[in-house]
């Protein structure tokens, strides 16, 4: 079942921090490597010209470990994790999806990657 590709505005939990995506969602994931395993996020995949940063930059907070390929992004004011740039693919970001506004991701297919795994 693949949704019609939409438009979806989302935020941070302070609202420093905002953007928005475009995607169909084919698939969420969640991931096992040492971060995501504490963060406990469910992200979306999305290429870097379907994603608009509207507002924030400046507030952004950057992480990076192991490889230093991915850029893990954290808002300064309120800790949340809305997206970050991925290791394998860093034409992509993935994204939280708990922070996009009036979304539901009920349907949506969830796959397990393996983070924990990668050299
Ligand atoms: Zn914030």
């Amino acid at each position: 079942m693949s949704r019609a590709a939409a438009r979806h505005l989302g935020s941070c939990h302070c609202g420093t921090v905002r953007f928005a995506i475009t995607s169909d969602f084919p698939e969420l994931t969640q991931c096992d490597c040492s971060l995501c395993k504490r963060r406990s996020a469910t992200m979306v995949e999305v290429h870097e010209s379907a994603f608009e940063l509207l507002a924030g930059a400046e507030s952004l907070s950057e992480y990076q470990f192991h490889t230093h390929t991915a850029r893990h992004y954290f808002c300064k004011v309120c800790g949340i994790y809305p997206f970050h740039r991925k290791r394998v693919t860093p034409d992509f970001f993935g994204i939280n999806i708990a922070c996009l506004e009036n979304f539901d991701p009920r349907g949506i297919p969830l796959r397990q990657a393996v983070g924990a795994a990668m050299p």
